[in-house]
C-alpha cells in the first residue's frame, strides 16, 4: 500500500484548523470554505486516471480521523488509496461535514464518498452505492448506571446523535424528532452526554468503542440498535466512475487487501494488540 504524502490544512476532532505543510510538496489551501479541509497524496506513480475527490468526515475513528500528522487516516482513506492505486488516479480527501458529503457528490465538489457511509434507500435515491465494504452496527452509548438497558428503554429518553447519520434517520423515525438532538460529530455528541445534556448516543460501534475508551463513565449496550452495510457513495450520472470503482473493490475484496485493511485497524478477538487507532 502505497502511504500517502500529504501537504494539506486539516481540521482537528473539535473542529479547529491547524495549519501544517509536510511532504516535500506544494502546499493546498482550502480555500475559503472553513467546513472543509482537503489534502492530497503526491505519490501516484501513474496517476494518467486524473484526481479521485474523496469526501469524509474524519471524526469517525478507525474508519477515518486525524491522525499526529494532521493527516486524514484510517480504514476508509486506506482503501481509498487502494483504489485509486488501482485505478491510477491520485487520491485527495476533503474532510467535511457528514451531512456534507451527499450535496457535495451532488454539486460534483467530490466524485467518491468513504465515510462508514450506511447503505440506506433513501440514500439510493439521490446516490449510486457500490458493493459494501464493512459491516457497521449502530450501538446505545449510556452512562454507567444508567436505567437505560437495551433499545426497548429508549422512549422519552434524550437521545444524542451525530446529523444526518443513521442514528438520527433511525431515532427520529421511532421516537420523534423532540427527542433526537442533533450534533456536528460524534465526539460533540458524547461531550453531551459527559455532561448530561442527553441520556444516551446512538452511534457506530467502532467509534463508538474509541469514544468510550476516550472518557471515563460511559458503556455501550448489549443489544444493538441496527446492523448495517458500509459502501462507497458516486453520483447518480457518474456511471463510469462507479463500474471502475466497483470492479476495484471486488478485486481488492476477493484478493484480501481489505480484510488486511480493516484487521490492521479492528483486530479480531485474539490477535495481537497493534491497531493503528
Ligand atoms: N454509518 C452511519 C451513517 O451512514 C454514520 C457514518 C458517519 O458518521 N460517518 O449514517
Amino acid at each position: 500500500m502505497k502511504k500517502l504524502s500529504i501537504a494539506m490544512l486539516s481540521m482537528v476532532l473539535a473542529g479547529s484548523m491547524l495549519l501544517t505543510g509536510c511532504g516535500g510538496g506544494n502546499n493546498q489551501a482550502a480555500g475559503e470554505n472553513d467546513s472543509a479541509d482537503t489534502q492530497q497524496s503526491e505519490t501516484a506513480e501513474n496517476t494518467d486516471g486524473g484526481v479521485l475527490r474523496m469526501g469524509t468526515n474524519a471524526t469517525f475513528p478507525p474508519y477515518e480521523y486525524v491522525d499526529e500528522n494532521n493527516e486524514v487516516a484510517g480504514i476508509d482513506a486506506d482503501i481509498a488509496a487502494a483504489i485509486a492505486e488501482k485505478l491510477g488516479m491520485e487520491l485527495e480527501i476533503t474532510d467535511m461535514a457528514f451531512d456534507s458529503l451527499i450535496p457535495a457528490l451532488q454539486s460534483d465538489t467530490i466524485d467518491i464518498v468513504l465515510a462508514g457511509m450506511t447503505v440506506d434507500p433513501e440514500r439510493a435515491e439521490q446516490v449510486n452505492f457500490t458493493d459494501s465494504y464493512a459491516t457497521g452496527v449502530q450501538v446505545i452509548i449510556v452512562p454507567e448506571g444508567s436505567d437505560i438497558a437495551s433499545p426497548d428503554d429508549l422512549e422519552g429518553k434524550n437521545i444524542g446523535v451525530q446529523t444526518g447519520t443513521t442514528g438520527d434517520l433511525y431515532c427520529t423515525d421511532d421516537y420523534g424528532q423532540e427527542f433526537v438532538k442533533q450534533f456536528d460529530n460524534g465526539p460533540l455528541a458524547v461531550a453531551a452526554l459527559v455532561n448530561g445534556q442527553v441520556d444516551c448516543v446512538v452511534i457506530d460501534n467502532e467509534p463508538a468503542k474509541n469514544y468510550v475508551a476516550a472518557n471515563q463513565g460511559l458503556k455501550i449496550l448489549d443489544t444493538a440498535y441496527a446492523n448495517e452495510e458500509y459502501a462507497a457513495a458516486i453520483a447518480k450520472d457518474n456511471t463510469e466512475l462507479f463500474e471502475q470503482v466497483n470492479a476495484a473493490i471486488q478485486e481488492l475484496k476477493e484478493d484480501g487487501t481489505i480484510d488486511s485493511i480493516i484487521e490492521k485497524y479492528i483486530p479480531a478477538e485474539g490477535d495481537s494488540e497493534d491497531a493503528a487507532a
